[in-house]
């Protein structure tokens, strides 16, 4: 359900609400909007009628139904897009379109201070890189892991740009939250709710990538695990989900982008290196997921591809990169938005 409150409720109204909401055994979630706060009110489907008698209380306007499965992430709850803080400097879901980028796997640190400096040269905004690597093989390359953290802030130090790195399970979310500024779930743990619900006790921003075969409600109700929580910051990304096409290792989905732009608050961004598997095909489906509507892109950076631990194939080497982010500039200026 959703606490309307009146535009001039006072901050003891609000509390009432609150404890009347913990009292009938829900869990409330205060949303600040421009004029005036909603509460959600989220717990046991099946006896949500008896949150109606808040309607009664001071400061209250009105108490409605969410009709969406997912509450917090949905429209209903907050029209205006959420805007989220990645660093002093950084925030996404407004205006501009936040590009981050790097390697597949951080490798050394010279290859990330090398890759961290020449992204930031071309625009981008935030360093990716794995240090924790979920990989299809267990004899494949896992990750440097806490060193590749390490290496990580290492390059944050010298460039100013958060970083954004994979957690994939939950008895290593404290560790890798020391370190990053942004918590990237992988798509083969898009429903490990364990870790969604880790995450989502940390005051970090989540990347919660869009499962392989995940619908969009799906996707939706997984952002839904970490903000119950009580963890808001919340960033989609649509990396591609599984079909029947095998010239490219993923279907990137642009088309998930609008629809969840619409039912949701959160800002969206775009993988087209993942989404592809092939860098011939990541700045074309870049610039369709900007013109699309997306609030950012993640993509894969490497000085010497061909030699990379992980995703060579699928990654950009520096020049190519730039190239991508001058035409990009012109995409971002068509749809009104900035990079
Ligand atoms: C990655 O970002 O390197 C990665 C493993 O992505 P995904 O979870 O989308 O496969
Ligand atoms: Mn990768």
């Amino acid at each position: 359900m959703i606490i309307v409150m009146k535009a001039g409720a006072s901050k003891h109204d609000r509390d009432e609400v609150l404890k009347r909401i913990k009292e009938l055994g829900y869990k409330p979630h205060v949303i600040h909007g421009t004029t005036r706060d909603v509460i959600g009110a989220v717990g046991d489907e099946r006896g949500k009628l008896v949150l109606q008698s808040i309607e009664s209380m001071h400061g209250v306007e009105s108490v409605v139904p969410i009709l969406q499965p997912y509450k917090l992430a949905s429209k209903e709850v907050k029209k205006e897009p959420s805007l989220i803080r990645l660093s002093d400097t950084v925030s996404i879901g407004g205006k501009e379109i936040i590009v981050m980028a790097g390697p597949c796997s951080v490798e050394g640190e010279a290859q990330i201070i090398e890759t961290a400096q020449a992204v930031k040269e071309a625009g981008a905004r935030v360093l990716r890189g794995g240090a924790f690597k979920p990989r299809t093989s267990p004899y494949s390359f896992q990750g440097l892991e806490e060193e590749g953290l390490k290496f990580l802030a290492k390059a944050r130090a010298i460039t100013g740009l958060p970083i954004v790195t994979e957690v994939i399970n939950p008895e290593t979310v404290e560790l890798v939250a020391e370190y990053a500024d942004i918590l990237q779930i992988g798509a083969r743990n898009a429903q490990n709710f364990a870790l969604l619900k880790k995450v989502g006790q940390i005051r970090k921003p989540v990347l919660l990538k869009r499962g392989m075969s995940m619908t969009i409600q799906e996707f939706l109700m997984s952002a839904e695990y970490v903000m119950s929580e009580g963890n808001q910051n919340v960033i989609l990304c649509e990396r591609g989900i599984r079909t029947f096409e095998t010239a490219t290792r993923n279907t990137l989905d642009l088309s998930a982008i609008p629809v969840l732009k619409e039912k949701t608050h959160l800002p969206v961004i775009a993988d087209p290196s993942h989404g592809t598997g092939n860098y011939h095909y990541v700045a074309a489906m870049a610039f369709a997921a900007v013109a699309a509507g997306a609030d950012g892109l993640i993509i894969e950076v490497h000085p010497d591809p061909e030699r990379a631990s992980s995703d060579g194939p699928q990654s950009l080497k520096p020049k190519k990169f730039d190239t991508m982010m001058t035409k990009l500039r012109l995409i971002a200026g068509a749809v009104d938005r900035t990079i």
